[in-house]
């Protein structure tokens, strides 16, 4: 047999796999935006006994199981859109590009953002054309329609707010860029809960537009629930290349209970938001830091010295991310996912510090 990198695809070769952060538990993990609260012991054991009564003998149906209903009821998503279940919004978004990877298809994303854009069209062999935005992290909307009429990008992804830097990109620009998009638009809004406007009441509406959710960053990350809410055109082919039983029992179950408690993670969502406020403006005032506006939960900081600044933390037990090397528009920054009022003292009084 030939060795196994001989062969592997070329492009898959040399990519380097996803780390996933080993973290000890005792650490105060603000790295990955995940909701620093679980369910009170009360709803953990109503939450089991559901469980319990799984079908996890029998194949899932999602469509079937009743949670799109609860969904749409939930985030009021309009009646016009389909909403297509992904293990994660992650799957979904290689699913988009896997369905769109036509030879000579171009996918086009402002850049820094969301790493796994770029990743699945590489994956999936699609070139990437990546769109700097403002040094403020806003996008450049010229930039943007330039690249669109140079490239005729199939797919289009804007993170809204973007990952990993918080900041919201205006109604009107997302919308110019929809209407000039010759492809398929997918918002996507894993930090929607966190942030003022939505396009899913759009969803639906136009072929193109995908309105992309997760409760990942409300609460559930362990569950890998994400959805995408389009029309039914674009639905009805993405059904084509869906593993049939991608979801699992156990997932939607969960999901189902989370949805009929969302009054607890409406709360949560309220706490930090309020925490958001409170944790920037003690940022900002620490000598030589920049604090971005930030519409998700979390905050991304310019510091003078991003890697000790990043080390400290860790050497105090608290690890966020660090984002200085990543991308030139990155230099001198770190990710803080904004954590319980508890959590985010701890950050502040480790950095008093070193500031
Ligand atoms: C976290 C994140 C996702 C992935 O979420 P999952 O549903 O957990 O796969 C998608 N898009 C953006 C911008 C994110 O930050």
């Amino acid at each position: 047999m030939d060795a196994i990198q001989n062969l592997v695809r070329e492009n898959i070769r040399n990519m380097a796999a996803y780390a996933v952060a080993d973290v000890p538990a005792s650490f105060v993990k603000l790295d990955a935006m995940e909701l620093p609260y679980r369910f009170p012991e009360d709803l953990r054991r109503e939450l089991a006994a559901e469980l319990a009564e799984a079908q996890i003998n029998r194949y899932p149906n999602p469509a079937a199981c009743g949670l799109q209903p609860l969904l749409r009821a939930t985030f009021d998503i309009p009646e016009a859109a389909r909403i297509v279940l992904g293990n994660g919004s992650d799957e979904l978004i290689q699913l988009l590009t896997m369905l769109l990877a036509k030879p000579g298809a171009k996918m086009l994303a402002p850049e820094p953002g969301f790493v796994m854009y770029r990743h699945n069209a590489a994956l999936f062999g699609m070139e990437y054309v990546g769109v700097p935005l403002n040094p403020d992290f806003t996008l450049n909307l010229d930039a943007m329609l330039a690249a669109i009429e140079t490239h005729r990008p199939a797919l289009v992804f804007l993170a809204c707010p973007n990952n990993p830097t918080g900041v919201p990109f205006s109604r009107e620009d997302v919308q110019a860029v929809i209407d000039a998009a010759p492809g398929v638009v997918v918002v996507d809004e894993a930090y929607g809960a966190f942030s003022g406007g939505s396009f899913l009441p759009q969803a639906g509406g136009a072929e193109k537009l995908v309105v992309l959710r997760t409760l990942s960053k409300i609460g559930f990350a362990g569950l890998r629930l994400g959805y995408a809410c389009c029309h039914s055109a674009l639905a009805a082919e993405l059904a084509k290349i869906v593993p049939p039983y991608n979801m699992n029992q156990l997932s939607l179950a969960a999901a189902k209970f989370a949805l009929r408690h969302y009054g607890w993670v409406a709360e949560k969502i309220d706490i930090l938001k309020h925490e958001r406020a409170r944790l920037a403006q003690e940022l900002a005032a620490l000598p030589g830091v920049r604090v971005f506006p930030s519409e998700a939960n979390f905050l991304t900081a310019r510091v003078p010295d991003a890697a000790s600044v990043f080390d400290t933390l860790k050497a105090n037990g608290i690890l966020i991310k660090k984002l200085h090397g990543a991308h030139p528009l990155l230099e001198g920054c770190l990710r803080f996912t904004v954590g319980t009022p508890e959590q985010n003292r701890q950050v502040l009084a480790v950095l008093k510090t070193v500031f």
